[in-house]
């Protein structure tokens, strides 16, 4: 059911492209200072922690991780500042097979830096992020890897970049026939310019009330879709995940009941699950399976990157799903 080289495909799946597309990920990516406590301090409060561990992270290179662990073939278009930690972020990078020959290197700056707290107890978190390089990828950068979107790829952006900078990728994408994942994170206002050329917007419950300001998450999705974006995906924590279809229709899937130990970068791993499963011509639904699976796993385990899984690590129904690639 899961060989490689399996001929016949999901009968659903009749119609997938047979030339997968690639993950191309737009974003940011910084060093993760994490420190773990029994629960995160209130205001003014002083905690001793249990363990600090530094570990490369940001959201655009979290999700292009995950897709390259799940199997898809990524690149990756960025700035990082080479001070400081900057060398050892792209060597990492690189290390978990993402091209990162369009990762723009700024010996002028710093890299980003996110602060990250977690309880044990749950895994909670609280995190501080300072942008560094991210705030400087330009227009003109994502316009220099033009040759990077192709038909069939598959876009990926977070909001730890300058708009502009998505939206000239978008407009790329959109040109060369590719398609559009706008992983809205952190919640910050999108133009409604942008979310015209998103083919799936992915924000988690909060996000998706502060984006629509409303508290009713399927009535903040809906307005969110009537502000342009195609399909909506809301995750929900634990509780799965919201689609609501180009068509109107809204589902609930579930997630898979885990002991979670460490749910940052539960998003991202997400994501880049979900992107992994569109480059390979799964349905929206599967893909969007494949992501809950992988996220499911990573929130298992402690740490960001570290935590994310290979495909093989997957329920095997999520590894026949390569053969249409
Ligand atoms: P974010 O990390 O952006 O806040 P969520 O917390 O909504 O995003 O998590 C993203 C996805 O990760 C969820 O839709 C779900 O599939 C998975 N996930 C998160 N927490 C859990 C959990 N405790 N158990 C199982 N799956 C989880």
């Amino acid at each position: 059911m899961s060989k490689p080289n399996e001929t016949t495909s999901p009968p659903s799946e009749a119609a997938a492209p047979q030339v997968p597309g690639r993950v191309l990920v737009v974003g940011s990516i910084n060093m993760d200072m994490v420190a773990h406590a029994q629960r995160l301090p209130a205001p003014g409060e002083t905690l001793v922690g249990q363990s600090f561990v530094m570990a490369p992270g940001g959201k655009g290179a979290n999700q292009a991780v995950a897709a390259a662990r799940l199997g898809a073939r990524v690149a990756f278009v960025s700035r990082v500042g080479t001070r400081q930690h900057g060398a050892e972020l792209l060597q990492a990078l690189q290390a978990e097979g993402v091209d990162a020959s369009s990762v723009v290197r700024d010996p002028a700056v710093l890299p980003g830096v996110a602060v990250i707290m977690v309880a044990s107890e749950g895994g909670e978190n609280a995190i501080v992020y300072v942008p560094g390089s991210n705030a400087d990828l330009t227009a003109a950068d994502v316009q220099a890897a033009a040759d990077q979107f192709q038909p069939g790829a598959v876009v990926v952006a977070q909001l730890e970049v300058p708009v502009p900078a998505i939206q000239q990728a978008f407009e790329l994408a959109r040109a060369a026939g590719a398609r559009t994942v706008l992983n809205a994170a952190p919640a910050l206002a999108v133009p409604p310019a942008l979310l015209a050329l998103c083919d799936w917007l992915v924000l988690n419950e909060t996000e998706a009330q502060q984006l629509a300001g409303i508290e009713d998450v399927e009535a903040a999705a809906r307005l969110l879709q009537a502000s342009g974006a195609r399909e909506l995906l809301v995750t929900l924590g634990a509780a799965g995940v919201l689609m609501l279809d180009a068509v109107g229709q809204m589902q609930r899937l579930p997630a898979a009941a885990v002991k979670a130990v460490d749910t940052v970068g539960a998003g991202d791993t997400f994501v880049g699950g979900l992107a992994t499963g569109l480059a390979e011509g799964c349905s929206a639904e599967q893909a969007v399976r494949l992501g809950m699976a992988a996220a499911a796993i990573a929130v298992s385990r402690s740490g960001v990157q570290s935590a994310m899984p290979l495909r093989a690590e997957l329920p095997a129904e999520f590894a026949s799903m390569r053969s249409l690639a």
